[in-house]
């Protein structure tokens, strides 16, 4: 028997409905992951089955059934038993997960079974905190949030899951707000933990790496419906995927060896689930679409060894969708002209210690050295808090420097007072992480694009509309773009706005900075093509600063490693991420799911 059996649920919420008929069952002890882009309905799936959906959405068709038994009907009361000893579950973001005003003992107590003394209670949360790999717990029960980092925020929310002993564990991205080293752990922690206590785990992702590494059988989602589940191991992952979506997806992620060649874009949007639908939800965007897709909605397929698919083309024998050909880029030929040149850079910034006005000075940057030619991309990776955000600001003259020096375009500019450094300010240009804070919410697309070009003087005021223009058709977004609002765009569309906004000012150097940590992996696709054409064709020297290591593989030509403030180890690409020779890049590669 199942542990969990999920019978065609559909989720209604403000009239839209973001779970569609998703059907499927999760044994005891079984890993499933449950992956899909943003907005797909896997959380809201996760939500349904805790019977935790928010004001005004309710389970408008199916049922789920939980050791047999159908919670649809169960009273509140029974549920909230539930929900801790049968299923808990991991939220994905532990800042606002845990209460800031209560100790993390008290929290993780919480959950425990009723009926524990106070000495049964501090036993068990101690017990607990070890197993999640706390240190000092006897110390730590008394912490309350803002004194953890986010990596044993994480853990704590683990603890707080496993306080009630449950027998599945859902997990709702538990690793998206962490770095490479730290997903790794907590990753490890949750697959261990689980093993031993005979756990049952849902994962509900988008990292194609980590629904590999984790599952035993993945659903895939599109648009609130379930349309491919097939069961994956580390070896040979999702190789056996059948629908044109899951290949999509798959033909998109970066890798060193697909670096020269045009990773798959998925061409059009999500469609809106605000809208009756006929047939498959994925036929505007299929390059495999025929006469039925559009008018009938597919079937499921069974494909044997537990791989099913909801698409047409699976009814038709011997018929399987061809492997994506990726097309190559154009070749990437770095200048020998130098760009930027950083020398000894050191930032340092005054922590207070605690004590009545003390201070203690924190080195950030700490002597760094590089050079970057034209047409040429170096990654600057690293753990978060490395300084490798600061690197980029002192270069850009938006933190103050404490040593050392940075040289533009064959000038040294980072003694250069505001008034001098301003002729030099379109020379080098940034993009942030997220493209949703980093557009001015009140000012149409054409006048974000207008600011720059006008407060540094680039080109005749007569040219510029038409600058834009091309600009935008560069990036790949209409020229109607310029008349609308950022919150009209997608994530996607965003951050193209703001690499446009970058090149506006025709910049030498461009800064970017996580520039696809926000993004889907189709999404992500796009940028990366878009960055790599932008190298090759305007000769732009690039900083492409990440932590995602399978997108340095993908586009850059060289790697520094940054750790503590200082660069360990540099080299080309290639050898950074084959040959590392510093225990630290080790240490980062063995992370990467
Ligand atoms: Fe493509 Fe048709 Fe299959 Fe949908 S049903 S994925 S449109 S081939």
């Amino acid at each position: 028997m199942s542990l969990l059996k999920v019978e065609n649920l559909s989720v209604r919420i403000a009239g839209v409905t973001p779970v569609d008929c998703v059907s499927f069952s999760i044994g005891a002890g079984e890993a499933f992951a449950l992956l899909g882009e943003s907005g797909c309905g896997k959380s809201m799936t996760a939500l349904a089955l805790m019977r935790l959906l928010p004001p005004g959405g309710r389970i408008a068709e199916g049922q789920v059934s939980f050791e047999g038994e159908v919670l649809g009907t169960l009273p509140e009361s029974h549920m909230r038993t539930l929900r801790g000893r049968g299923m808990a579950m991991i939220f994905q973001e532990p800042q606002t997960s845990l209460n800031p005003v209560m100790t993390i003992g008290d929290q993780i107590a919480e959950a425990l079974p009723t009926g524990m003394t106070r000495n049964e209670q501090k036993a068990e949360v101690l017990k607990l905190l070890e197993e999640v790999g706390i240190p000092h717990p006897e110390t730590r029960i008394h912490s309350y949030p803002f004194e953890l980092s986010g990596g044993q925020k994480q853990r704590i929310m683990i603890a707080q899951a496993l306080a009630g002993r449950p027998k599945l564990l859902i997990a709702d991205e538990p690793t998206t707000a962490l770095d490479v080293t730290l997903q790794a752990q907590i990753l490890q922690l949750i697959k261990r933990l689980a093993k031993e206590r005979g756990m049952a785990l849902m994962l509900i992702t988008h990292d194609l790496g980590v629904a590999r590494k984790m599952a035993n059988r993945v659903g895939i989602m599109y648009a609130g419906q379930l349309v491919e589940t097939l069961p994956v191991d580390d070896e040979t992952g999702l190789a056996r995927a059948f629908h044109p979506y899951t290949r999509k997806l798959m033909a998109a992620v970066p890798s060193l060896e697909r670096a020269g060649q045009r990773l798959a874009a998925i061409p059009g949007r999500v469609p809106s689930l605000n809208q009756p639908f006929t047939g498959c939800r994925f036929a505007d965007r299929c390059a495999h679409a025929f006469s039925p897709c559009a008018a009938t909605l597919p079937e499921w397929n069974n494909l044997g060894d537990g791989h099913a698919v909801r698409c047409h083309l699976a009814v038709q024998a011997d018929t399987k969708p061809e492997n994506e050909t990726l097309q190559p880029l154009k070749a990437a030929v770095p200048g020998t002209v130098c760009v930027l040149a950083v020398r000894n850079l050191q930032v340092t910034f005054a922590q207070r210690t605690g004590q009545l006005f003390g201070k203690q000075n924190i080195q950030a940057v700490d002597g760094i050295s590089f050079e970057l030619a034209a047409g040429e991309t170096l990654a600057l990776v690293g753990e978060s808090g490395c300084g490798k955000t600061t690197a980029a600001k002192a270069i850009l003259g938006l933190t103050e420097i404490s040593g050392g020096e940075v040289e533009l375009d064959g000038r040294t500019v980072s003694h250069f007072s505001e008034h001098q450094f301003k002729p030099f300010r379109r020379l080098a240009q940034i993009v942030f992480q997220d493209p949703y804070s980093s557009l001015n919410p009140r000012m149409r697309v054409g006048d974000i694009l207008l600011e720059g070009m006008t407060a540094l003087g680039v080109g005749k005021a007569s040219g510029r509309t038409k600058a834009i223009a091309a600009l935008l058709e560069k990036v790949g977004l209409d020229p109607d773009a310029t008349g609308k609002y950022p919150h009209e765009f997608s994530g996607g569309q965003r951050q193209r706005i703001a690499i446009a906004r970058a090149l506006a000012v025709q910049p030498k150097l461009l800064i970017c900075d996580e520039p696809t940590s926000a993004l889907d992996v189709s999404v992500q696709a796009q940028i990366l093509n878009l960055l790599a054409d932008l190298q090759r064709e305007e000769g732009l020297a690039m900083l492409f600063i990440t932590h995602n290591l399978a997108a340095v593989g993908y586009l850059a030509n060289r790697v520094a490693v940054m750790r503590a403030g200082k660069i360990v180890e540099t080299g080309t690409t290639r050898d950074i991420l084959i040959r590392p020779q510093h225990p630290y890049t080790k240490g980062l590669l063995e992370s990467v799911v």
